[in-house]
């Protein structure tokens, strides 16, 4: 009778990584999120939106944080492609602002961040999506945004940061202006998110370069599309589907 083959050996059992609930809860506390009583349902729900939303913010002006904006322009290029709406990206970035932290300090330049913040937020619509891209410099999402009305969206959110000193801790006033640089997804066509933001950001360096508190916008492509160039882009997109 042929000898039976050894028995495998069981594998070690693997001790999960510990569940960093206690880390992760202490960031919502220090964030300011109020949860529900532990023993209340609605508690591990609270806990994953609290978490979600702290990974989507930035901590200090409470905008969309860069990941966040990542998501909602690729987001926007897929409804620019499907639907042809237009939409316009604009970057903003504050003027000198080196000078501010300079003269007064990080913390008033950190006041100045958050008031700019607030002004972004006051100027656009609900629909709209402001964001903190980096160190001084904000993005903003603005859907279906005829081209016409490009300039003046802009223009306006310059005004609105010009017109108003920030007033910092100990009385003093400062002046803030920013510099914008916009550019328009083109329509029924599936752009990047890296080509569109460099358009804006060439705007951005153009009204930079011509002397700031600006706003420089892309001149949209004038083509039109007819609506049978439309209809091949969802015909195109059938031929990648799976055969039933
Ligand atoms: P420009 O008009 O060409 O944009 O000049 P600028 O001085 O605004 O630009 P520069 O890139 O020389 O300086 C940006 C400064 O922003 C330097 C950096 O220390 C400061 N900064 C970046 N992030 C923060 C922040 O979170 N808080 C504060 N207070 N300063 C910041
Ligand atoms: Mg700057
Ligand atoms: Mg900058």
């Amino acid at each position: 009778m042929p000898s039976e083959p050894n028995p495998r050996p069981l594998p070690e059992p693997v001790e999960p990584p510990p569940l960093r609930l206690d880390a992760a809860l202490q960031l919502l506390q220090q964030a300011g999120c109020i949860l529900p009583a532990r023993d209340d349902p609605a508690w591990p729900q609270a806990v994953i939106d609290g978490l979600c939303d702290l990974s989507s913010r930035d901590a200090l002006t409470g905008l969309v944080n860069r990941r966040q904006f990542a998501i909602a322009l690729d987001r926007e290029i897929d409804r620019v492609a499907r639907a042809g709406e237009p939409a316009l990206v604009l970057m903003a970035d504050i003027d000198h602002f080196k000078r501010v932290n300079d003269t007064y300090g990080h913390a008033a330049g950190d006041e100045v961040l958050k008031a700019v913040a607030r002004r972004l937020l006051e100027c656009v619509r609900p629909m709209d999506t402001v964001a903190r891209h980096g160190g001084e410099e904000f993005a903003i999402i603005l859907p279906n945004c005829a081209p016409a009305f490009g300039l003046a969206v802009a223009e306006r959110i310059r005004r609105r940061v010009e017109q108003q000193p920030v007033a910092i801790e100990g009385g003093a006033a400062v002046a803030v202006t920013i510099s914008l640089g916009g550019a328009f997804a083109p329509q029924w066509v599936r752009s990047t998110a890296a080509l569109w933001l460099e358009r804006a950001d060439q705007q951005l360096f153009r009204a930079k370069q011509e002397g700031r508190n600006r706003a420089c916008i892309e001149e949209p492509p004038q083509s039109q599309v007819s609506a049978e160039e439309k209809n091949l882009l969802f015909s195109l997109t059938q031929f990648d589907e799976e055969p039933e």
